[in-house]
């Protein structure tokens, strides 16, 4: 039996880049999606292609509801998960604090923020041994922005990934006990379509000389972080905050 991973976000960019490589790895993997169903296709056809398990299930995470039905699809296609990827993430185009509305902020905080908080609940009441579950392991995808503040672009996404952080050390504490690993990825500059969406579709190779490595890193560098805190190869990893940033 395939273990089962649900990625949220995973028909595009990094979420899409972990589950080719978990596919590549045995886990049988639900590729969530917002809305671009022909790339969470693509990528269910890749993996089937070459052997793997996966399935596409729509829900916009900004939405309890959505997650809701998500879950219970996922577990009458592939059962009871024990991997969860939280990569479903927006930025916002780019502007200081003082032009920021509070409508843009409540759907930054609903989809970044909610949506990992009520996908990882729904994962720890399946892989909880206090749940009859036999654990599994959850790894959330923060920032660098944590630590550089997206000043002049994104603060209100910085924001949310701190929140990120804080829960993933709240929770990885709170079900260490409960065989449940959690931990979190920071990738710095990665070049994927998240950029274009804050209307600065180069911005990964335009500030590449911002970054000791002199370059952007690729989803795939990302995915590898990813699908080894997933496997029992990260066994007594909990709790960290991996910065993927090409030292920056
Ligand atoms: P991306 O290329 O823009 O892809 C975003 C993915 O999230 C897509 O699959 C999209 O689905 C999905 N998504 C967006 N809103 C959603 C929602 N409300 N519900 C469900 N799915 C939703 O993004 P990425 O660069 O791979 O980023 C992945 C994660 O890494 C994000 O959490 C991001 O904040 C974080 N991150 C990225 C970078 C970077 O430089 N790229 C750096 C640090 C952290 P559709 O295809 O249906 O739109």
């Amino acid at each position: 039996m395939n273990p089962v991973l649900l990625i949220t976000g995973a028909s595009r960019g990094i979420g899409a880049a972990t589950a080719m490589l978990a596919a590549q790895n045995g886990w049988a993997v639900a590729v969530n999606y917002a809305s671009n169903a022909q790339a969470a296709n693509q990528v269910v056809t890749r993996i089937r292609d070459t052997g793997g398990k996966a399935f596409a299930v729509q829900a916009d995470v900004g939405d309890e509801a959505q997650i809701m039905r998500m879950f219970a699809e996922v577990d009458d296609k592939l059962g009871r998960i024990s991997g969860l990827v939280n990569s479903a993430g927006v930025v916002d185009i780019t502007a200081k604090v003082d032009a920021q509305s509070w409508e843009r902020w409540e759907r930054m905080m609903r989809i970044n923020i909610l949506g990992s908080l009520a996908c990882a609940r729904e994962a720890v009441r399946r892989m909880s041994t206090l749940h009859g579950g036999t654990g599994g392991s959850i790894v959330n995808l923060s920032s660098a922005a944590t630590r550089l503040g997206g000043a002049g672009q994104y603060v209100d996404y910085a924001t949310a990934k701190g929140a990120i952080d804080a829960f993933t050390i709240g929770l990885a504490k709170e079900v260490a006990a409960e065989g449940i690993r959690v931990n979190a990825v920071r990738p710095g500059l990665i070049d994927t379509d998240i950029h274009a969406s804050g209307g600065l579709p180069n911005r990964a190779r335009d500030l590449a000389h911002l970054i000791p490595m002199q370059r952007a890193g690729t989803a795939e560098e990302v995915a590898q972080a990813i699908v080894w805190l997933l496997s029992d190869a990260s066994s007594y990893t909990t709790m960290s905050l991996m910065d993927i940033s090409g030292g920056r």
